[in-house]
């Protein structure tokens, strides 16, 4: 079954979407956590970062290439941010499409163990 994510993909549902190609996508989180919350997505419906195959290598080296220029034009570069991911249900991944969260425009704290 289809993804929330992949109905923004696919232009279903509305989302506010800062970079887009080909391959991937970066949008705003709806609920954002810190003063700038985006999530950079590859188009290609895969459900973590445990689900990649060998086939997902170039894919994978453009989505975090991508990450970093979504960061940066976000005007993150200088101050620095976190990046993650979350996988499968002790990860506290709520969405089944590979994602990952870029956090910052304030300090965002130690990470919770
Ligand atoms: P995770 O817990 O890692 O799966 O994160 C999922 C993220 O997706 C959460 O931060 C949500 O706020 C965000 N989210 C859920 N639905 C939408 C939506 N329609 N547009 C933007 N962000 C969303």
């Amino acid at each position: 079954m289809s993804s929330i994510f992949k109905k923004i993909i696919d232009k279903e549902i509305p989302a506010d979407i800062v970079y887009e190609d080909e391959h991937c996508m970066a949008f705003k989180d709806i609920q954002p956590r810190k003063k700038v919350h985006l999530l950079v997505i590859p188009k290609k419906e895969i459900l973590s970062l445990a689900d990649l195959t060998p086939e997902d290598q170039a894919l994978m080296g453009h989505v975090m290439m991508k990450v970093t220029e979504v960061a940066e034009s976000a005007g993150l570069k200088n101050s620095g941010y976190r990046v993650i991911t979350n996988i499968g249900q002790h990860g506290g991944q709520e969405v089944p499409h590979l994602h990952f969260h870029i956090l910052g425009g304030e300090p965002v704290g130690p990470i919770v163990y």
